[in-house]
């Protein structure tokens, strides 16, 4: 059995999104900017609060972590990090 998938270097994520599971509206931010910006605590289109259970609300810390994380990774020059995505193919039915 065959298995596809899709590999992303982290080098090469230059954007994250947030989207908001209620109405599905995306906030789009880069990756160098996500300690600066100011960070959405609820969705600019519904209203919807985002909440993480770690830290009882979006908290800068989170968002400092992810940009921690990033830069240290992308600071280690012996190896390279992929992000592993199945294919579409490969992907479970979803039912609607
Ligand atoms: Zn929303």
């Amino acid at each position: 059995m065959s298995e596809y998938i899709r590999r992303i270097l982290l080098d090469e994520l230059s954007t994250i999104r947030i989207v908001c599971k209620s109405c599905g509206a995306a906030h789009e931010m880069k990756v160098e900017q996500v300690r600066s910006l100011p960070h959405p605590t609820k969705c600019v289109c519904c209203g919807f609060e985002f909440r993480s259970a770690m830290f009882g609300g979006i908290e800068p810390d989170a968002y400092d972590m992810l940009a921690s994380a990033i830069q240290g990774l992308k600071a280690i020059r012996q190896c390279r990090f992929e992000f592993v995505l199945p294919a579409e193919e490969d992907k479970p039915a979803t039912q609607s």
